[in-house]
């Protein structure tokens, strides 16, 4: 039995039809510790619509082979889908087919870029200006980039709702700045930062901009020709789609000039013991056998997303964000951290009470699942004086009735530890 409400449109939500929504994942009907289950840890990972589930199915019982390596007809089958996936996604994001190099998540993408792109243009002394509501798969690659020539990070602050403070960031961009990198949405705080204005700034400067979109494409429609980026970075599992893929588009330019990094099968032309040639863009980037199945679930993905559309989509969180944020409000001894104007579907929040670990224990025996810890944003935490929040994060599946929930589990929590 489906223990969702079986509602028609929310009257408070006009813009989708929820149940309908909800019945295409049939993980929602899933109970949990014998209650109904209020998925709110989408900034993780999302569930998975039957489309995706049925794509994956179908091509491992009806396409399954290597891809570019064999000329029978299993193996022309995973080619064709596997590179059709790759005009879908390019189409999605506005870039070229070569552009869309395929990865194995937002991790996988920025460390590329820190790796083949950032570090053979590093000296000792050159910049790299981040900012204070970055993941640490934002930080960290690029560290590592620092660590081996001698170039330094550089931090822009936020303000204490959680937004950038953009003067105080162009001001930390020079003459040694080689690289800018920002979250477009910060997974901890839900700030929706303003990409095109940022990549404009450091665009007049001839700055590369690297935008992080881990939090973005499963709520916004993303153009990267529009956005004027020249890197961005997602993860299909954060899309509705499967774990283990994810997409990094870069300006074809960059990855003409980029040499591999890592080798192996399919990213070369020739090979002789002597020395090796690269295969063209984006393959020479796509060592060894890929995520076939990632890609072609992704597709599917993309094409679920674009069949509820974006602006729905987006209206029907902001509703429900809205929602939220005004009952989290009512509730005695909560504190919202990340209160941005502009701001997507995360509601990161601390109690005076309760510790977010046993917040998280509370409300995941209530049937609510939240993320509780530092949310790979270990310097964010510092700069709010806690070490972890609890977070409630949004996708198109969630409700008023999710959030009555959760309100309800954590009067509980005030009650247990009152
Ligand atoms: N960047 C942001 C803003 C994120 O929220 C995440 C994941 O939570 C990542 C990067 C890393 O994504 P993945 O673990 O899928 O590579």
């Amino acid at each position: 039995m489906n223990p969702h409400r079986e509602s028609d449109t929310d009257p408070r939500l006009p813009s989708l039809d929820l149940a309908r929504v909800r019945a295409d994942f049939p993980i929602l009907a899933e109970p949990v510790h014998g209650k109904r289950l209020a998925y709110l840890d989408n900034a993780a990972t999302t569930q998975k619509p039957e489309a995706v589930l049925k794509a994956l199915d179908n091509y491992y019982r009806h396409g399954n082979a290597n891809v570019h390596r064999a000329v029978h007809e299993l193996s022309q089958r995973a080619t064709t889908a596997y590179e059709a996936a790759r005009d879908r996604i390019a189409r999605h994001f506005n870039a070229a087919r070569d552009e869309i190099v395929f990865t194995r998540g937002t991790t996988e993408a920025i460390n590329l870029v820190a790796r083949s792109f950032l570090e053979p243009r590093l000296k000792a002394g050159d910049e790299i200006l981040l900012t204070m509501m970055e993941h640490h798969s934002n930080i960290v690659p690029w560290q590592l980039a620092t660590e081996r020539t001698g170039a330094r990070i550089v931090v822009a602050p936020i303000s204490d709702a959680g937004e950038l403070l953009i003067d105080e960031w162009r001001q930390r961009l020079n003459v040694r700045t080689r690289l800018v990198a920002f979250a477009h949405v910060s997974n901890a705080l839900g700030t929706l930062n303003p990409v095109t204005e940022l990549a404009r700034e450091a665009r007049v400067r001839g700055i590369p901009v690297l935008a992080d979109g881990a939090q973005a494409v499963a709520h916004l429609a993303v153009d990267v020709k529009a956005l004027g980026v020249d890197f961005y970075a997602c993860s299909a599992h954060k899309v509705y789609g499967p774990t283990g893929f994810g997409v990094l588009y870069a300006k074809r330019e960059h990855l003409e000039a980029m040499p591999p990094w890592q080798g192996g099968g399919d990213m070369i032309r020739t090979v002789a013991f002597e020395g090796s040639t690269w295969n063209d863009v984006p393959y020479k980037f796509e060592a060894g056998t890929p995520p076939i199945a990632g890609a072609v679930g992704f597709a599917a993905a993309l094409d679920y997303l674009d069949g509820l559309g974006l602006d729905r989509i987006h209206r029907h969180e902001e509703g429900v964000l809205a929602y939220a944020t005004e009952a989290l409000s009512r509730i005695p001894g909560l504190r919202l951290i990340g209160t941005a104007r502009n701001k997507s579907g995360i509601l990161s929040f601390v109690m005076d009470s309760a510790h977010p670990q046993d917040i998280g224990s509370i409300l995941d025996m209530e049937g609510v699942a939240v993320r509780s810890g530092h949310h790979c944003a270990m310097p964010l935490m510092q700069r709010y004086g806690v070490s972890a929040t609890a977070r409630a994060s949004l996708a198109v599946y969630n409700g008023t009735d999710d959030i009555d929930q959760l309100v309800s589990a954590l009067h509980k929590v005030r009650a247990l530890f009152a």
